[in-house]
């Protein structure tokens, strides 16, 4: 495997960077988490433009114009030969002094790593997961709002060790308001009486590019959905509970925090919106 590092190859085993380096210092960087379908870069330039966003959110000036990194992107695919893919695009604000101030960093790094993807097994897709919501919460909008891919990922980690000592896959933040924000590394979407609802920007989740996949998709097929806020109780009463993410794709949940959702089994519109999802992916792509 070769990791692209600004603007050249290095083995896997010898690919590093600097102690000094701000993002690993600080949390001072943004990433992406981006998947090739066979072959096909699903909507690379949606995951770029929210790249460039957090960057310029946080000052952080990417020294490639989008195209350039677009090409770099598709460049690393083909040098490593895999048609089913999962890639990470780190930006780090590069290697600095030990003071918090960036402006004694050089050059920002690029890394792009190309990697096999790690599937879901199956039986999680069929049955559907469990879930539970947890004491970490979102933090409302802020300098750090949720909407920036940061490094500082401390809260979903904080989250997911709270999924696993519940031993559950995934868990729920809330936002500081108490409202239903997004799971650690995935957003959410609940069914009610055949209307889904997925919690706005605002309420403090990532525009997550699946998320957006999956409304494009109602849209083909005629199903209603709002982004409204909503609480853990509109949760445990929906009829249909699921989660998007680049990783997870669509998976259904069956329990939350101990109550069964529905009949305790992947719903109709779930089912429906994955194999659509499923569908979507070669074709919706960048070669
Ligand atoms: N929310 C968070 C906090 C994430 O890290 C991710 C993963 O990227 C998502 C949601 C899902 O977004 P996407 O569908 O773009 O992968």
């Amino acid at each position: 495997r070769w990791v692209y590092m600004n603007g050249d190859y290095v083995k896997k085993e010898e690919a590093t960077v600097s102690i000094f380096d701000h993002g690993f210092l600080y949390g001072d960087g943004i990433f992406e988490g981006i998947r090739v379908y066979d072959g096909n870069v699903f909507r690379l330039r949606d995951h770029l433009i929210r790249l460039y966003e957090s960057a310029h959110s946080i000052l952080l000036e990417i020294p490639y114009t989008i195209e350039k990194m677009e090409e770099a992107v598709l460049q690393s695919i083909r040098k490593n030969q895999l048609k089913n893919a999962y890639i990470r695009l780190v930006i780090t604000r590069g290697k600095g002094d030990l003071s918090l101030d960036p402006s004694t960093c050089e050059d920002p790094k690029v890394i792009i790593i190309v990697d096999q993807v790690k599937m879901f097994p199956q039986r999680m897709y069929d049955e559907g997961v469990s879930i539970v919501t947890v004491p970490t919460r979102r933090n409302v909008p802020d300098a750090l709002n949720p909407k920036i891919k940061s490094l500082n990922y401390l809260n979903n980690i904080l989250v997911k060790m709270e999924a696993n000592q519940a031993g559950v896959g995934e868990a729920l933040m809330l936002n500081q308001a108490g409202y239903v924000a997004e799971g650690s590394g995935d957003n959410i979407f609940i069914v009610k009486k055949g209307i889904l609802f997925t919690p706005p920007g605002y309420i403090g989740a990532l525009d997550g590019i699946t998320r957006q996949a999956i409304m494009d998709l109602c849209g083909r097929h005629g199903y209603t959905v709002k982004e409204e806020p909503f609480t853990r109780h509109d949760v445990y009463v929906a009829d249909e509970v699921f989660l998007t993410g680049t990783a997870a794709e669509v998976i259904a949940v069956v329990k939350v925090d101990g109550r069964m959702v529905g009949d305790g089994k992947p719903g109709p519109i779930t089912n429906h919106l994955l194999e659509e999802f499923r569908g979507l992916v070669t074709i919706d792509g960048t070669q």
